[in-house]
């Protein structure tokens, strides 16, 4: 006999999803081709389909706790064989933010990082505090700042000890409410998504994870949208590359000079070094990969919402602003350096202090649904699909 579900539908989150860029989600006929069509998605439960379903049905609780949502790669393969033009892709795309919004702490940060109104107060944060380190670098004299040409000397406007104290101190705090967001990430998935039979084990289900995440394989499996994987990887090492790069500055500019050792460098370190080639190469790795997913997203290859831009638009500036500080420097422009030099500190720390609610909590949220993935035991079930090669049609018709 049929078992009676009940079904609490959320209409406010299926105008919110609309809005975030699932605007076709009605038009979904169920069909499945979706599912069909997804490389990514396991044989067992396949997405995208039945999120389809649950997005139409407004499951708020049940699809934001769904870590199918991110083994999806939004590669948009399912979007282009939609009948329905529903565009599965980028609705799976849209929940994602939400998610991460539903989830965040405190959660009034999620909802200021996606909105637009928002945005000046969240980059005047950033702007007056490091003003302030200006104002204690410059010691009331502001006149280097404006001469004509001459000597550029950063870590005298912009103390490195006060920048640092800044870094571990943001980066400390912003590590801590990103684990209460993603403590209740977990939880919910827990409950909602309950562990199959087969599961690795959470270390063994972690190590899987770092070696699917650091090749970016998952990318490489999608279709349509493959090249995406090179943009990704570049910023993503890039990104990597920069915080190696400012760790190993603070600790031979500053905590080897305060320990008084004979191996301390003078600021700024510059070429041939290790440490500046670490930096220029991380620098143009996520200037070129920014302007990659840029160019990408410009030729319409899926919908982008404000969130989509505001994070390759500021990677790629911090990227951009540090290449052109370091020019501007050897060039001995001050007055152009030093204003590009705050320019590319405000997007540091606007990118660090808010990466909890912004694009950036995508690495903490994807990596998290996957090892959970993993360690419940789906994603053995995926790998073993692709392992094995079966004939699209072999999958279940309706998920
Ligand atoms: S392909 Fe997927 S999204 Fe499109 S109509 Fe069929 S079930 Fe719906
Ligand atoms: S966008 Fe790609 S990975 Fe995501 S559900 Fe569609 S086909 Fe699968």
């Amino acid at each position: 006999m049929a078992r009676a579900m009940h079904l609490d539908p959320d209409l406010d989150f299926i105008r919110q999803v609309k809005k975030a860029g699932g605007a076709d989600l009605k038009t979904c006929m169920q069909c499945a081709t979706c599912s069909v069509s997804c490389k990514l998605a396991p044989p067992d439960r396949p997405f995208p389909r039945k999120e389809m379903a649950m997005a139409q049905w407004g499951l708020k609780e049940a699809l934001l706790s769904d870590p199918d949502i991110w083994l999806c790669h939004q590669c948009n393969d399912c979007s282009t064989r939609c009948p329905r033009q529903a565009k599965p892709g980028d609705v799976l795309a849209a929940v994602r933010s939400m998610a991460f919004r539903h989830y965040a702490f405190p959660s009034f940060m999620g909802q200021a990082l996606a909105s637009p109104a928002a945005l000046p107060l969240l980059l005047l944060i950033p702007a007056l505090i490091l003003l302030g380190v200006l104002a204690v670098g410059s010691q009331g004299e502001f006149g280097y700042l404006f001469a004509g040409s001459g000597e550029v000397d950063y870590a005298h406007a912009f103390p490195h000890g006060l920048l640092e104290m800044l870094f571990i101190g943001g980066n400390l705090l912003i590590f801590a409410f990103a684990a209460v967001g993603l403590m209740r990430f977990w939880n919910a998935m827990k409950a909602h998504t309950p562990a199959g039979m087969r599961s690795p084990g959470f270390l063994a289900a972690m190590t899987g994870v770092a070696m699917e995440i650091l090749p970016h394989s998952k990318f490489g499996q999608c279709g349509e949208s493959k090249p995406r994987q090179l943009g990704h990887l570049l910023i993503f090492y890039g990104f990597i590359g920069a915080m190696i790069t400012a760790g190993l500055a603070l600790f031979f500019t500053i905590i080897l000079e305060t320990l008084g050792s004979p191996f301390f460098l003078h600021s700024p370190i510059d070429l041939p070094n290790p440490i500046k080639i670490l930096g220029v190469a991380s620098g143009l790795a996520m200037l070129i990969g920014g302007g990659m997913l840029i160019s990408r997203r410009l030729s319409g290859d899926s919908v982008s919402g404000y969130q989509d831009w505001l994070f390759l638009i500021a990677i790629t500036l911090v990227g951009l602003t540090g290449m052109l500080a370091w020019a501007l420097r050897l060039a001995e422009i001050p007055v152009v350096a030093y204003l590009d030099y705050y320019l590319h500190l405000v997007l540091v720390f606007f990118l660090l202090w808010y990466a909890p609610y912004s694009k950036f909590a995508h690495m903490f949220y994807r990596t998290l649904a996957l090892v959970y993935a993993r360690s419940s035991g789906r994603e053995l079930v995926s790998q073993a699909a692709s392992a094995a090669p079966v004939a699209p049609q072999s999958k279940p018709a309706a998920a």
